[in-house]
């Protein structure tokens, strides 16, 4: 990536919140200044109803990297990815097959919450192709600095995102694929779709096909071949 000699001018312009060009973003040269400049992004209409952009979070190296499709209600105000009760439902569910979840990065496919106000709550809206597409710009950055080995997509959005067309979960989980950058992808579905299903002994159905879905991540990352860093 091309560092220009105005680069520090350019991110702590990102940082007061600043609108950024266009020509801005091939100066971003770190995971650092791309959680700065996100803030500033105006690439697709999205960051005018929410409370800011939620970028990824977990080590600059890691191993797993799941991507999910954009931040909930909590996520938008907390300002962080997956601390609400899909969050949960991923944290437990990655403990019991044993991933570290600390050496996982978690995002989403879309920064910024999209949703319709209902009364007092806003209630989630799936974002459109096209602000999937403008939102890659992001998600490219994350994958390009992070270089995960396995990236995991939750959902038929991320999916969307990273395979660059509209999928059907069922038909491609449980079979890995490779990345064009050699990266192993795994899809799944969101935790969210869990929380929703209302008969117990289909919720227990669907969370074993998940921690299923999970265990193959665990041992595609514990398998020698193909390591990046
Ligand atoms: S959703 Fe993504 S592309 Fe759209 S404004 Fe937010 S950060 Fe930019």
């Amino acid at each position: 990536m091309t560092v220009h000699p105005e680069k520090n001018q350019q991110v702590a312009r990102r940082r007061r919140g600043a609108t950024i060009a266009e020509e801005d973003y091939e100066d971003i040269a770190s995971l650092a200044e791309a959680r700065a400049a996100v803030q500033g992004c105006r690439r697709c209409p999205l960051y005018k109803d929410a409370t800011q952009a939620v970028f990824g979070e977990g080590p600059e190296r890691a191993e797993v990297m799941f991507v999910g499709e954009q931040p909930g209600d909590r996520e938008d105000l907390a300002g962080r990815p997956f601390v609400g009760p899909a969050g949960r439902v991923l944290d437990e569910a990655v403990e019991k097959v044993g991933i570290d979840r600390a050496r996982v990065y978690v995002t989403n496919a879309v920064k910024h919450f999209k949703f319709t106000p209902r009364g007092k709550r806003r209630l989630h809206q799936r974002p459109d192709a096209g602000e999937i597409q403008a939102c890659k710009f992001w998600l490219n950055l994350e994958v390009g600095f992070v270089r995960p080995r396995v990236i995991v997509a939750l959902g038929a959005t991320a999916a969307q995102s990273l395979l660059g067309k509209g999928v059907t979960i069922g038909r491609l989980r449980g079979t890995p694929m490779t990345l064009a950058d050699g990266t192993t992808l795994f899809v799944t579905n969101h935790p969210s779709y869990l929380l929703r299903i209302r008969d117990p002994e289909a919720r227990a159905l669907e969370q074993a096909k998940f921690e299923a879905d999970l265990a193959m991540v665990r041992d595609a990352v514990a398998s020698p071949a193909g390591r990046r860093h």
